[in-house]
């Protein structure tokens, strides 16, 4: 049971579906859906319905806090890179690469390089 989670949906235990209703039988409430895994909003909530509830309560302050933009953000050679695949020796063959949207420089990358989310070319 310590493994599952909640989801985080500010409104998740009023949706009354069957699955939401737990509890013995005289005292069954709908509760918030718990879960080993969710696929919606980085894995914190069980629908896009609670998604949606959780940002329209708490999403602009959660855009203040983080810094909400104030000035269009600008595509140039600096920030352009972007994960792509080599297809030139086709499928199986296909290789890792980083992929420069505005140059076309194209440059490999190990598939390590590639699922590591915290690997990047971009300067800004
Ligand atoms: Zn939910």
């Amino acid at each position: 049971m310590s493994d599952l989670k909640l989801c985080q949906g500010t409104r998740c235990h009023q949706y009354n579906t069957k699955d939401r209703l737990k509890g013995t039988k005289e005292n069954k409430t709908f509760q918030t859906r718990r879960r080993s895994s969710f696929y919606y909003g980085n894995g914190n909530f069980c629908s896009l319905n609670c998604q949606n509830d959780w940002f329209n309560d708490f999403g602009d302050k959660a855009i203040d806090h983080f810094g909400r933009l104030t000035e269009p953000k600008h595509l140039n050679e600096n920030n352009a890179w972007v994960k792509s695949y080599d297809w030139d020796n086709g499928y199986e063959n296909r290789t890792y690469v980083y992929l420069n949207q505005i140059t076309k420089e194209q440059r490999p990358i190990t598939e390590q390089q590639y699922n590591d989310s915290n690997y990047t070319l971009n300067i800004s």
